[in-house]
C-alpha cells in the first residue's frame, strides 16, 4: 500500500475524525421492540444485496489498515442472527492493527454464543434490556424471551466478556418506573447500566419530543433512591455521562442523545449490512461501497469513496430543528 494511502483519515469539515466503525451485520431481528420495529417486521434487505463475509472483512480491513479505524462494534438488527459470527470476529481481530471488536445484542442466543465469541477474541458486549418484567417484555418486544436475555447475560459474564454493559430505553407509561429496578439488578450482577434517550428512528414514527423520557428525568428518578456523583470530568467522545452509585463500585451511564447531543465529539462511521456508508445515524444520504467493490474497484478507490462520504458529515443530528426529517431507513437497518 502506498504511503499516501496510509495517511488517509475519515475527517469531516468540522475536524472530527472517525475511528469507531459500527458494522451492521443484518437488518433482521427476533424481537420487535416498539421503538425500533413494527410487530409485523419490515421489508428485509434482499439477500443478494447483503455483504458476504468476505466483503465485510475486506471493507473492515480497508477501514483499519488505511483509514485509521481502531474500534469496531458489530450490531444490526440482531447481529447474533448472522451465521458464522465467531469466525467473522476472529477474522476482524487478525487484521493488522488488531482493532478492538465489540458487540451490541439483544442477548437472545448468547447463552450458546458467548463462549465461542470470547474465544474468537470479542472484547466487550452490550446487551439491551428495557424491562425485568416478563409480561412487559412481551408487550414491549412482542416476544416472550426475557429468560433468554437473562441467560445470555449470565453466559456473557461466565465467558469473561466484561465489563458487560446493559442498554435500556425508558418509555413513558410503559417502563419508566423501572429505572431503579434495572439499576439494582445491574448492581447485583456487576453489569454497567446505561440509559439511552429514545430517538426518532422508528419506522412507525411513534416518537415525540414531549413524550420522550429525558436524561434529566432519569437522573432525578435514580436520585430518589441512590446518590449519584459524576464519575468523569468529561465524557470525551463517549456518549454516556457516567455516575458513581452511592460512592461504591457501581457506575451508571446516561446517554442524552437528544437533550444533550454529543455530535461535536462524534467519532463514528457506519457500514450497513448492504454495504452503504453512513456518516451519521440521522444522515439522509448514504455512499454505496457495495456497488463499488462489486464492480471491481481497488482498495484505494474504496478508501477514497469512504473518505468523501465522511467529509460531508453534518454538524449535528438536528432533531430539535423544525425542519428535522427522520432518516429513510429505520435504526434496525442502519445499525444501532
Ligand atoms: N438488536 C441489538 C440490540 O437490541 O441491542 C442491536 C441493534 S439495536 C438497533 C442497538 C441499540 O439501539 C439497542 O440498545 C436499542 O435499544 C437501541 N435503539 C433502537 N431503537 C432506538 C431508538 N429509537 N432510540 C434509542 N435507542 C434505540
Ligand atoms: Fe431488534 Fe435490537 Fe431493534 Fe429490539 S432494538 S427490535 S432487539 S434490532
Amino acid at each position: 500500500m502506498s504511503s499516501a494511502h496510509e495517511a488517509l483519515q475519515l475527517v469531516d469539515r468540522y475536524g472530527r475524525v472517525a475511528r469507531d466503525l459500527r458494522v451492521s451485520l443484518t437488518d433482521k431481528c427476533n424481537l420487535r421492540c416498539s421503538y425500533c420495529m413494527p410487530a409485523e417486521g419490515l421489508d428485509w434487505i434482499p439477500n443478494p444485496d447483503l455483504l458476504t463475509d468476505d466483503e465485510v472483512i475486506r471493507l473492515v480491513r480497508i477501514g483499519v489498515s488505511t483509514l485509521g479505524i481502531n474500534a469496531i462494534r458489530l450490531t444490526g438488527g440482531e447481529p447474533l442472527l448472522r451465521r458464522g459470527l465467531p469466525s467473522l470476529v476472529r477474522q476482524m481481530i487478525s487484521i493488522p492493527g488488531s482493532p478492538e471488536v465489540s458487540l451490541t445484542t439483544n442477548g437472545i442466543g448468547l447463552s450458546q454464543l458467548a463462549q465461542p465469541l470470547a474465544s474468537a477474541g470479542l472484547s466487550r458486549i452490550n446487551v439491551s434490556l428495557d424491562t425485568l418484567q416478563a409480561d412487559r417484555f412481551v408487550e414491549l418486544a412482542k416476544r416472550d424471551r426475557l429468560a433468554d436475555v437473562l441467560d445470555g447475560l449470565a453466559a456473557a459474564s461466565a465467558a469473561g466478556l466484561t465489563p458487560i454493559k446493559v442498554n435500556a430505553v425508558l418509555m413513558r407509561g410503559i417502563n419508566d418506573d423501572e429505572a431503579v429496578d434495572l439499576l439494582r439488578f445491574c448492581g447485583t450482577h456487576g453489569y454497567q447500566l446505561r440509559f439511552i434517550e429514545q430517538m426518532p428512528l422508528d419506522p412507525m414514527h411513534g416518537w415525540s419530543r414531549d413524550r420522550m423520557i429525558t436524561a434529566d428525568e432519569i437522573q432525578q428518578q435514580l436520585e430518589r433512591a441512590v446518590t449519584l456523583t459524576a464519575a468523569a470530568a468529561s465524557r470525551g467522545s463517549a456518549p454516556a455521562e457516567l455516575f458513581r452509585v452511592d460512592d461504591g463500585p457501581q457506575l451508571v451511564g446516561i446517554i442524552a442523545s437528544v437533550s444533550r447531543p454529543f455530535c461535536g465529539a462524534c467519532d463514528r462511521t457506519r457500514l450497513t449490512a448492504d454495504g452503504q456508508i453512513r456518516n451519521c445515524l440521522f444522515a439522509r444520504e448514504e455512499s454505496d461501497l457495495r456497488s463499488l467493490l462489486r464492480s471491481g474497484a481497488d482498495d484505494d478507490q474504496i478508501a477514497h469513496s469512504w473518505v468523501r462520504a465522511m467529509s460531508t458529515k453534518a454538524a449535528g443530528h438536528g432533531i430539535d430543528d423544525p425542519t428535522f426529517l427522520q432518516p429513510d431507513r429505520p435504526m434496525s437497518a442502519i445499525g444501532g
